[in-house]
């Protein structure tokens, strides 16, 4: 994951080429959903793709990104103190889903 205008490979540090767009939706606290698109980005030194998480995420939903940040590396569980009940658990494995395979 990358942020804003860094166009270096947070791995080897080398330049970064847009690649394409996905789609995330992201669940909010009032339950609703919003879908957002996010842009991928190659390295055209290693090849390893990143998603870059729109800044425009944090001043608004930076709950909502903390969350989906820390489910994917692994850092929020179900069994998580204090995150027993957002997101719920299926939430999480859709994530962690679209990760492994990403659209
Ligand atoms: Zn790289």
């Amino acid at each position: 994951m990358v942020r804003g205008e860094q166009l270096s490979c947070p791995k080897c540090g080398g330049n970064l080429k847009r690649y394409d767009n996905v789609q995330r939706i992201v669940r909010t606290k009032g339950r609703s959903t919003e879908r957002i698109c996010i842009r991928r980005l190659r390295c055209i030194a290693c090849g390893a793709v990143h998603r870059e998480l729109p800044n425009f995420i944090y001043p608004y939903k930076q709950y909502e990104a903390e969350i989906i940040r820390g489910v994917l590396e692994g850092l929020i569980t179900p069994d998580t103190l204090g995150y027993e009940d957002f997101p719920c658990e299926m939430t999480m494995m859709r994530w962690k889903a679209q990760k492994s395979h990403p659209l």
